[in-house]
């Protein structure tokens, strides 16, 4: 298992519809950060402000200019469904996540647990 290279796969692909917001988190977006929370809708994220209608990607996510990788740019704010990404090695497969490697299909207990070493920072 390796760290996180910031593709942004999992932000592209979860960044137009599928990302849920709890009533607690939208409350302390409200008190906090305003300006994120006017992103949410009904419950889920990340929609126009003004039109509520669903945006094409998160609003959030930053290519770099000097690299292929993606930067976050709410990191310290994001949502719990991103703070909890990847959680199970079943999902990193589906989403061909970069974190995985070989030796990481043939022994998915021991992955598992090398994920919850390496996400313990995103998870605490
Ligand atoms: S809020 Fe941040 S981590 Fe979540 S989808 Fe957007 S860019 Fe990715
Ligand atoms: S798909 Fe995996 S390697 Fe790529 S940004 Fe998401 S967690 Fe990181």
């Amino acid at each position: 298992m390796k760290d996180c290279n910031a593709c942004g796969k999992c932000c592209i692909k979860y960044g137009n519809g599928g990302l849920s917001i709890s009533n607690q988190e939208l409350q302390t977006w409200i008190d906090d950060a305003p300006e994120i929370a006017k992103y949410a809708h009904n419950g889920e994220i990340w929609f126009d402000p003004h039109t509520k209608a669903l945006l094409n990607a998160c609003p959030w996510l930053e290519k770099q200019s000097n690299s292929s990788a993606y930067t976050c740019a709410i990191y310290h704010n994001r949502p719990d469904d991103c703070r909890y990404y990847p959680s199970t090695l079943d999902e990193m497969i589906r989403d061909d996540c970069e974190m995985i490697e070989a030796k990481d299909t043939r022994n998915p207990k021991q992955a598992q647990k090398d994920l919850q070493i390496i996400m313990s920072d995103s998870w605490n």
